[in-house]
């Protein structure tokens, strides 16, 4: 019988198939399914056309007008991973998973943490401990963004078929705007595999606008106690400071924002915390518009604002309303 061997790239594999010339398009996605874990739904192949476009699945290999290229590409996530991803994961320390139990820090709960003596014993340990390694370059004269991924750009545990369903809506858009003006760090209170999963998967390293400048893990978290949480809860926070002593000559409290979703998260930097609306707790994720308006704010404030502690990013919603209204009214002036 005749046979085609086809080529087809997928992520850094090569793989070569054999096939019958009779088989159809469909027999193929079934075989790839069976050999990389990408289920046929989620498959998106580039390299087949028929009168320009994609083939449908009952198309034959043999059909004449089909034009199949020298290179084919499988894009998709093999089902393990989209199904690790989308799980809270158990290698974690004890933590409380529990997003309701959140609340707002105010300055005297940082000076509080920061006279508790146990609270900079754990923090002196972690800046002695915690090994940042860039895996883009570290620039001068830039800000940094903090950015957590769980819930804030990931709606993890959510029911979309595909990652870009569970990605954020806008957030290359985003990175790449603010990129710029902000290096990048993802600090996600998961290990380090899940989180290089998660950056893989939402395609943050190989767009080449945007670069992740380093990425710090639940180890780099410190547990403290809070009078504010039901049960005397412990909880994680993400201490800004060991970036700050570690490299000094790039970032410091006047340049840094964190965002995120728990702003318990940020207790001992509330005044560098920025709270966005929870990325799970949306009805439909698709017209979600927070990273639209937050690339506004961080634009507007990386050109503008010489200290970052001296503004009140609680109130980023409303201080970028008052912008836009003065911008119109400018617009209308002139
Ligand atoms: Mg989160």
């Amino acid at each position: 019988m005749d046979q085609i061997t086809l080529l087809i790239n997928f992520k850094s594999q090569k793989i070569e198939i054999e096939m019958e010339k009779e088989n159809t398009i469909y027999n193929l996605k079934q075989k790839l399914e069976e050999l990389t874990g990408v289920l046929i739904k989620r498959q998106k192949i580039i390299g087949f056309k028929l009168s320009g476009k994609m083939p449908d699945d009952s198309i034959k290999l043999s059909d004449s007008k089909l034009v199949i290229s020298k290179k084919i590409m499988l894009i998709g996530t093999p089902e393990k991973v989209v199904q690790e991803i989308q799980q809270v994961p158990d290698d974690l320390p004890e933590i409380i998973n529990d997003l309701e139990y959140d609340y707002y820090p105010s300055q005297k709960d940082e000076e509080a943490f920061h006279q508790d003596s146990r609270v900079q014993e754990l923090l002196k340990k972690r800046i002695e401990t915690v090994n940042i390694q860039p895996i883009s370059e570290m620039r001068k004269n830039v800000k940094l963004l903090v950015l957590d991924i769980d819930h804030t750009i990931f709606h993890l545990g959510g029911k979309g078929t595909t990652i870009a369903e569970l990605t954020r809506p806008y957030l290359h858009y985003f990175l790449k705007r603010i990129s710029p003006l902000y290096d990048i760090c993802i600090w996600s209170q998961t290990s380090w595999k899940w989180i290089e999963a998660k950056c893989y998967e939402m395609n943050l390293f190989s767009n080449p606008d945007i670069k992740i400048t380093f990425i710090m893990d639940t180890s780099s978290m410190i547990k403290i106690k809070s009078n504010h949480l039901e049960n005397d809860h412990d909880h994680y926070v993400k201490p800004l400071e060991i970036i700050w002593a570690k490299l000094p000559e790039f970032y410091s409290p006047k340049n840094t924002i964190h965002v995120d979703d728990l702003s318990r998260n940020f207790v001992l930097n509330p005044k560098n915390g920025l709270k966005i609306k929870s990325f799970d707790k949306l009805e439909g994720p698709s017209d979600d518009q927070e990273l639209l308006y937050l690339t506004e704010y961080l634009e507007y404030i990386a050109k503008y604002a010489d200290d970052f502690t001296k503004l009140s990013h609680e109130n980023w919603k409303t201080f970028l309303k008052s912008i836009g209204q003065r911008m119109i009214r400018n617009t209308n002036q002139n």
